[in-house]
């Protein structure tokens, strides 16, 4: 059994639907796991906004304008009649459901069943094609074997048990099609994985059926070795470790969601990245092997703030860490790169959320300062502890930029580097000259 799983832009349009059909039809065993087409997930997001700020007729505008563009997309989509009706009936089913709850109060169990409509959609229209097509497949919902915990973590032996019940269940058919991202939380309530959570979906149902592969199919042909955003001439990385591509997910590189490489570490599972626009393309293998090579790959994380928290009775004491520490759990906010001296501590944080109420906690602690739209940039190779000389191309590159921290020894394949935000280009840019020249 492997697991395929195809982003938003793969099912963007109903050309793009379309030419799903060989890919999936190759006959292989697999669950094939849906995001909702591009755009809408963030259409959804903007409807249930305008709710909570009690825009109800804004929202309800929105959603008739949305369930318009569904329409002419089902329009494209099937060929015949009968499968075109019945697309369009659901269409119309779900998007009256999403009105109906604007009659009612907002909250946040309705905000989720709003965002949940997407994937419905979307994998209702592929299951429609399929048939349409000729080709026998099976729906199962993914709001029958998707759970989360009481801290939104998978719930795997949920997970586990109900999707063998429900595989159970389904004659020996080829095709299983199922949604990403949606699932239930620990009240049995509508809930989701977070943004981008279908590939966690995917790798989570892999981990959970054993899968021989997780094969996550988007626009671009794998991992790269730097962002095809910022710089010319990337290479696509061949094949990645899964510590490596967690580090280069974590990060910045957008093609994979950094929790989902879990579970298939777990049950050691490859996961392999490819494009759905060129099906040909190798991609990117990620498995547990590694090939220590000097440079693999940078990326770049923003939206990053750095406090640098400076006491002098922090000389030679201890405890000092902990009450530190101690303040970002207060305030469940998780801390990416830190560094210190004997007086001074810095550390970066990605939400800034609680960032007014943290300042005041250390304010007890030491002197606070705080500085945003900081950059984060993360170099993947060989940094096992012993090696010698690996690092000097790094520092040579950034020569003409202000480095604000710098982690190294923290892991045995990345390289963290603090910088500010507008340096990112021409620090993305330089590090690519100096580390991959021949690309
Ligand atoms: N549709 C969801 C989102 O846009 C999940 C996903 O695409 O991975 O966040
Ligand atoms: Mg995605």
């Amino acid at each position: 059994m492997k697991v395929y799983k195809f982003g938003g832009t793969s099912v963007g349009t109903a050309e793009r639907f379309r030419a799903l059909i060989p890919l999936i039809n190759d006959d292989t065993n697999k669950i094939v796991v849906l995001s909702a087409m591009a755009g809408t997930t963030n259409a959804l997001a903007e409807m249930s906004a305008l709710f909570s700020d009690g825009k109800k007729n804004e929202a309800k505008n929105k959603c008739e304008a949305m369930r318009k563009q569904y329409h002419t997309v089902i329009d494209a989509l099937f060929a015949s009649e009968t499968w075109s009706l019945k697309a369009h009936d659901y269409a119309d089913e779900q998007f009256l459901y999403i009105e109906s709850l604007f009659s009612r109060e907002y909250s946040r169990h309705n905000e989720k069943r709003i965002l949940a409509r997407g994937e419905l959609l979307s994998t209702v229209f592929l299951y429609f094609l399929l048939s349409e097509t000729g080709i026998p497949s099976v729906l199962v919902p993914a709001l029958n074997f998707m759970r989360i915990d009481k801290d939104g973590e998978p719930d795997y032996f949920y997970i586990r048990e109900n999707l063998k019940r429900e595989l159970a269940a389904v004659n020996d058919e080829k095709i299983i099609i199922t949604q990403g991202y949606i699932c239930r939380n620990v009240f049995g309530e509508t809930d989701n994985l977070r943004r981008g959570g279908s590939d966690y979906s995917a790798t989570i149902i892999g981990a959970a059926v054993g899968a021989e592969e997780v094969q996550i199919w988007t626009d671009i042909s794998g991992f790269h070795n730097n962002d095809p955003r910022y710089v010319e001439n990337t290479r696509v990385i061949r094949s990645l470790s899964f510590d490596e591509a967690a580090e280069l997910a974590y990060f910045g590189a957008k093609i994979l969601h950094p929790s989902s490489v879990n579970p298939a570490r777990m049950k050691n599972i490859p996961v392999r990245l490819k494009n759905t626009m060129e099906p040909s393309d190798e991609g990117t293998l990620v498995t547990s092997a590694s090939i220590p090579v000097d440079y693999k790959a940078v990326a770049a994380k923003d939206g990053i703030t750095v406090l640098r928290i400076r006491s002098d009775r922090m000389l030679m004491a201890y405890g000092f860490m902990r009450r530190i520490f101690e303040v970002f759990e207060a305030y469940k906010t998780p801390i990416d790169m830190i560094t210190t001296s004997e007086v001074s501590l810095s550390l970066t944080i990605d939400d800034p959320t609680s960032l007014e109420d943290i300042v005041k906690s250390l304010g007890s602690i030491g002197n606070v300062e705080v500085e945003r739209e900081q950059t984060i940039i993360c170099v993947v190779g060989d940094f096992r502890p012993g090696k010698v000389g690996s690092a000097p191309e790094i520092f040579e590159a950034l020569n003409e930029i202000p480095v604000k921290m710098i982690s190294y020894g923290g892991s045995e394949n990345s390289v963290s580097i603090l910088i500010n935000t507008s340096d990112k280009t021409v620090a993305l840019r330089s590090l690519s000259l100096k580390l991959f020249p021949e690309a």
